[in-house]
């Protein structure tokens, strides 16, 4: 018997987007649900063959989704909270849809389920909400039809399904609490994971897969007993020989894998990429059950670098010292690479052959699995084999000498700000004039058809670069103009030239590649294209310079320039395998750090040093936080800014407002002031920042820019009223939530209008 082949799970918005273009017709009413079915079924039964014509053996069904998969579970399980029940839609993809992104409309008005980061991927999966009153129950058949429908191709799968502990720990109560778990609720959720075992017998299935990503978090009272009394539930309704594979992901399981390997699951999935060591350890320490396989996720689900096989094959052949049932798996689902490298020819084929997205993932795990059966002889002969090897022998990219000698020169000085933050505070009040609770807004203004036109008429060549920069200096007149009438205190340029704020610096700064079509989905129809990090980098020439310094020249008020940081480029683009993210962050903040004082030089005295993506890679595991992370994100992102003046007033930005819990470090960031998304949901955050006597100046947001709705005068008013509770007016800024970029100008200049209002009314009476 040749070893097994699994996939986790595949990308299902299409190679060419199919999907995206499919959904957001019928949202726009182009067309019917028929055609998003149909491009649906055509989507599957291409990505199916795929995968069989590859030689992969465990092929997944029910990873397709219109949406998300963990809002599929919620639906089987008929977690559906009655306010989208009662729109009564005849169509369930519409119910779905409504959780997915709200109603508005002749059956109801009804606002999504809340969205979260799916644990450090970009991709974001719906909140299941359960209350009292939720029927758990077995509703619908969508993974027992997708197993008929492949079946019906002559293809025979493994159903995949979120499984009961990850969904219990990921779903909320009403008041997005985490769950009280009683017995109800945990017979009722196992009931329905061993109905679908025994439906799934019954169709003839030999593996289903149940992803347990939620195994590799640190945990918790009661966890453990949880996950326990789920599968015993569970297990025993294996019948007619349905093997069940418990797939973990996102990290080890080192802590419960001698609990679990005594549970007798027929498979265990375990990801010896990003877990390796401790998985690896922990199979030698407690060993395996006779009858069960483990699945080695050896291929790589989360970046897109060739697999190196001689690495992977010495990882399989370390679990066969413990066992000889060994199967070889995607570490992941590929849902987070791109489709293919096919068509993307413009980066050369010397660059290319480093690549594997998705559908090249599936021949390098046939390949390894093949070559894990190969006998020394065999292997020494073997083509693939060197082929694989001669990519990560010798130099790949030659070496930066420049870029390393100046990390290595780098002293803890250079990343040490001085004078300490109070006093730099107040000689910038002094410096800045600038009233108590100054009003600011996050950097980018609204991205309208115009502008996207002019940039997409300047890449194919119908704007001639001058025109094209008049026309962006044209629109910063307009928003200097219109920040001043409103009475802003700090302007900004308003981001105009940019399509992004990670591509934008990375296509100018050396060591960067671009791909034409690599996307990946974030949320629901929603795809990014991560640029790659090839090389060393360092910056080529200045960035942002002759646009900030532009708009400073049109205003005597204070111009904040408007940089991404290191940590968030590197997160939201692919990283190199071959050296370390610390070091490609370091090298980043150099890169960024040249800019910074570059801006400085230019007459700029507020920068703004963006990172959005800081929180998304903290690691699962609290204790691997600062080891393995903060430890030199947080110095590097000192790096980019210690070296300015004093006077000099340094600002960064997150979207999001969960850093209660590494609030030091992110005042260790020595920024001198803080935005970050507030608006929504409560103020915990403020509580910390208070009981940690947090020194960053804090700009919690006062209004949601991610809904177009006008905030009045008083509700802005209010807002800062309860902020004001909780922080010292003297270290207050004013601004909306984040970016504005993705609004239009007809709400976006009113809601401004409201908040500066609403600041001076607060103001007057302090
Ligand atoms: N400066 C960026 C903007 O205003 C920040 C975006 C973000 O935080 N995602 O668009
Ligand atoms: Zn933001």
């Amino acid at each position: 018997m040749s070893t097994l082949t699994s996939v986790s799970g595949f990308p299902r918005i299409g190679g060419d987007r199919e999907l995206k273009k499919a959904i957001e017709g019928y949202w726009k009413g182009k067309h019917g649900l028929d055609q998003v079915r149909a491009t649906a079924k055509e989507l599957r039964e291409r990505h199916w063959r795929l995968q069989a014509e590859a030689g992969i053996d465990l092929i997944p069904s029910n990873d397709f989704s219109y949406y998300d998969q963990v809002l599929d579970t919620a639906i089987l399980l008929n977690v559906i909270p009655q306010r989208y029940d009662r729109l009564a839609f005849e169509n369930p993809e519409d119910t779905l849809f409504a959780m997915a992104r709200g109603y508005q409309g002749p059956k109801g008005d009804v606002t999504a389920l809340p969205m979260k980061k799916w644990f450090t991927t970009n991709y974001h999966y719906l909140v299941p909400e359960i209350d009292s009153a939720t029927d758990i129950h077995l509703n619908g058949t969508k993974p027992f039809d997708e197993f008929e429908e492949a079946k019906a191709l002559g293809i025979h799968t493994k159903p995949v399904l979120v499984g009961p502990y990850t969904f219990l720990k990921l779903a909320r109560n009403a008041k997005a609490e985490p769950l009280e778990l009683d017995k109800g609720l945990v017979n009722a959720v196992a009931a329905v994971y061993a109905e679908i075992l025994t439906r799934f017998a019954a169709l003839g299935a030999t593996w289903v897969q149940f992803d347990e990503p939620y195994l590799v978090l640190d945990k918790e009272d009661g966890d453990v007993e949880l996950f326990k009394t789920l599968y015993a539930k569970i297990l025993p309704a294996r019948t007619g020989g349905v093997k069940v594979l418990l797939n973990t992901y996102f990290g080890h399981i080192a802590d419960v894998y001698e609990t679990v390997s005594l549970l007798g699951f027929d498979g265990i999935g375990l990801d010896l990429i990003e877990g390796r060591d401790e998985n690896l350890e922990a199979v030698g320490r407690y060993g395996v059950g006779e009858s069960t396989t483990l699945f080695a996720g050896v291929i790589n689900g989360r970046n897109i670098w060739r697999n190196d096989y001689a690495a992977s094959l010495g990882l399989v052949d370390a679990l066969r010292q413990v066992t000889p049932n060994v199967a070889v798996a995607t570490a992941c689902s590929l849902l987070h690479v791109p489709f293919s490298t096919a068509g993307e020819d413009g980066l050369g084929d010397e660059v290319l052959r480093h690549f594997a997205f998705a559908v090249e993932k599936l021949g390098e795990l046939r390949a390894v699995a093949d070559l894990s059966d190969a006998d020394e002889e065999a292997k020494k002969a073997s083509d693939l084999l060197r082929e694989n090897q001669a990519l990560f022998d010798g130099t790949r990219v030659e070496p930066d000498r420049a870029v390393a000698d100046r990390l290595a020169a780098l002293t803890d000085e250079d990343a040490t700000r001085l004078p300490a933050r109070a006093e730099r505070q107040r000689l910038q009040r002094e410096a800045l004039h600038l009233p108590l609770l100054p009003t600011t807004t996050i950097g980018s203004f609204p991205q309208t058809a115009e502008v996207r036109a002019a940039r997409a008429r300047l890449r194919k060549g119908e704007l001639s670069r001058e025109d094209y920069d008049a026309f962006i200096r044209s629109q910063i007149d307009q928003v200097i103009a219109w920040q001043e009438q409103i009475g802003l205190d700090v302007l900004v340029h308003g981001e105009f030239e940019r399509n992004d704020m990670v591509e934008y610096f990375g296509q100018r700064l050396n060591g960067f590649l671009f791909t034409r079509n690599a996307w990946v989905q974030s949320y629901g129809t929603r795809c990014v294209k991560p640029p790659i990090v090839w090389g060393d980098v360092s910056r080529r020439e200045p960035i942002t310079v002759a646009w900030s310094s532009y708009a400073q020249s049109r205003t005597n008020h204070v111009v904040k320039g408007m940089l991404t940081g290191p940590v968030t480029i590197l997160n939201w683009s692919w990283p190199r395998e071959d050296v370390s993210n610390e070091l490609q962050t370091r090298q980043l903040a150099l890169a960024i750090r040249d800019e910074v004082l570059d801006l400085e030089r230019a007459g700029i005295r507020v920068i703004q040093i963006d990172e959005a993506a800081l929180r998304e890679k903290l690691p699962l595991r609290k204790s691997d936080w600062h080891k393995k992370y903060l430890d030199w994100a947080i110095p590097a992102f000192r790096l980019v800014h210690a070296a300015v003046q004093p006077t000099t007033q340094i600002h960064t930005h997150m979207c999001y407002s969960e850093f209660n819990d590494i609030i030091r470090d992110i005042d260790a960031m020595d920024a001198d002031v803080i935005s970050f998304e507030a608006s929504r949901g409560d103020l915990v955050v403020l509580d910390a920042i208070h009981d940690a006597h947090f020194e960053t100046e804090t700009g919690p947001g006062v209004y949601d820019i991610h809904s177009p709705r006008i905030p009045s005068v008083d509700e802005i008013e209010e807002r800062i009223d309860e902020i004001l509770a909780k922080v010292d007016a003297g270290k207050l800024w004013i601004n909306p939530d984040c970016g504005l970029k993705t609004r239009g100008n007809e709400e976006t200049w009113p809601s401004l209008k409201n908040m500066v209002e609403a600041t001076r009314i607060v103001r007057a009476r302090l």
